[in-house]
């Protein structure tokens, strides 16, 4: 897959903490070895607060959303605290609402402590329980899990707790949403109480704050503003859009060669079903994730997009979770989110940590309530923007507004990037008819360097 291009933004929101070198993190030689071969260079504001206080064996609530290093705050307290210790026994575990997520954190453990002995093994529903059965009575020092296959290994008597030091608890509103909260409350209750308890979560609502109450001692609080991670590296843009237009533009969108790793945002599964057979009867190949997929055809549909067999990756929320896709080079919210946390949580996908991303949201009129909601949670208006030649007058198709798209569309475009996008040749903000594009058709995409707010 072609590398994104990478662009020149403005200095990313936070710039004003100092930047702290991942090398002066307490941390012992063999994980900043870890660490090193996975890029990090600089802590992110979570790692830089978090580590230290973790070490030390602290109770933690931290809040912060995939997108942050997160992860890495989390695993590299729990190599550090548990390196000399024998192994072969279970010294930590890692709950987390999906399985994508829980395979993501042992991706990550096995790549941060690949220079230690720890091992960690990942839990989840959907597969065999053979494999997991294996590697848990193996020897696994680390357990990464979802609550529900967790309970059923420990009702069947495979997992040893009393040696258990560290508990985290990974995107915790997410869990609670997901309905987890008895599930999460009977594997705490089988822990030993005397222990470290990390707790993560995108957002603190009652129910989070409560369970941290009952479950945490004195912890130290680490708060990662979201409105400064959405603001970091990302460019917003709104694209107002009749509803029954949207998969048309996303189309127009997409002959942005520079769009070279897309993932789209639905709300309903049978939105994200109907808008990738659109893109695909259209040659531009999509993949489709969503709770009804079986775990082989969502890890089919993420390897093809990781691989670059499709470059767009159509997906809903929850879903959504915990993907983690180097590169992705664009999210585009196919429709705006409900809740305004959910646009932070989106857009997280892009911009992974230092790197840079965009997020495109397509807004029909009925939504505009909604799109308001997200611009107050993040402090500034996003820019819109028109297409030019786009025909936003054509007629709705027969068929219901809920529809993402119509068959067939005009019909003069191909597959990927083969066209000049509408961008580049002179793409307007409402308001402002100023030419945005480069001269020509050069760029196939927006300019940025003025229409960032
Ligand atoms: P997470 O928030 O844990 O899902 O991590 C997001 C992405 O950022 C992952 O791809 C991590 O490997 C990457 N990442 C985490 N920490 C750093 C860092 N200090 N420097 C660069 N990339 C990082």
């Amino acid at each position: 897959m072609p590398e994104p291009q990478r662009r020149t933004h403005p200095p990313p929101a936070g710039r004003d903490e100092p930047e702290v070198r991942f090398d002066q993190l307490p941390l012992h030689p063999s994980l900043h070895a870890g660490a090193r071969e996975m890029g990090y260079e600089s802590a992110t504001p979570i790692q830089s607060r978090a580590i230290p206080e973790a070490v030390l064996g602290r109770d933690l609530v931290a809040t912060a959303q995939t997108g942050t290093g997160k992860t890495a705050a989390f695993l590299l307290p729990i190599l550090e605290r548990t390196l000399d210790l024998p192994p072969g026994r279970i010294y930590a575990l890692v709950l987390t609402p999906t399985r994508e997520l829980a395979l993501q954190a042992e991706e990550f453990l096995a790549k941060l402590g690949r220079y230690t002995r720890r091992r960690g093994v990942a839990v989840y529903g959907g597969v065999g329980y053979d494999a997991q059965i294996r590697a848990v009575r193996g020897g696994a020092e680390i357990v990464v899990a979802t609550p529900g296959r967790l309970l059923d290994l420990m009702e069947q008597g495979h997992l040893d707790w009393k040696d258990l030091k560290i508990l985290v608890l990974d995107e915790a509103d997410r869990m609670l949403d997901m309905g987890f909260l008895p599930d999460v409350r009977r594997v705490l209750k089988a822990l030993p109480r005397e222990r470290q308890t990390m707790l993560f979560s995108a957002t603190m609502p009652p129910a989070v704050v409560e369970l941290a109450r009952e479950f945490l001692r004195s912890p130290r609080m680490v708060h990662v503003d979201p409105t400064t991670v959405a603001a970091v590296g990302v460019s917003h843009l709104a694209l107002p859009v009749p509803a029954h237009l949207k998969a048309e533009l996303l189309r127009e969108l997409l002959l942005d060669a520079t769009m070279t790793s897309v993932l789209v945002f639905t709300r309903t599964k049978h939105r994200a079903n109907r808008l990738a057979q659109q893109l695909t009867r259209w040659s531009i190949p999509a993949g489709v994730i969503h709770g009804n997929r079986s775990q082989s055809q969502r890890l089919k549909a993420l390897e093809g997009f990781r691989g670059g067999d499709h470059r767009v990756l159509v997906a809903t929320d929850i879903a959504a979770r915990g993907i983690d896709v180097e590169g992705v080079s664009h999210v585009v919210n196919f429709d705006v989110p409900h809740e305004a946390e959910v646009y932070v949580h989106r857009v997280g996908r892009t911009a992974r940590a230092q790197a840079r991303g965009d997020a495109y949201t397509l807004v029909s009129p009925d939504e505009d309530a909604d799109f308001g909601r997200i611009e107050r949670l993040l402090g500034f208006p996003i820019p819109r923007a028109k297409i030019p030649g786009f025909a936003y007058d054509a007629a709705a198709p027969p068929r219901p507004p809920s529809a993402p798209g119509r068959p067939g569309g005009h019909g003069r475009h191909g597959g990927r990037g083969d066209h000049g996008g509408r961008f580049g040749r002179g793409a307007r903000r409402d308001g402002d008819d100023r030419r945005r594009g480069r001269r020509g058709y050069g760029p196939r995409r927006p300019d940025r360097s003025q229409g960032r707010p």
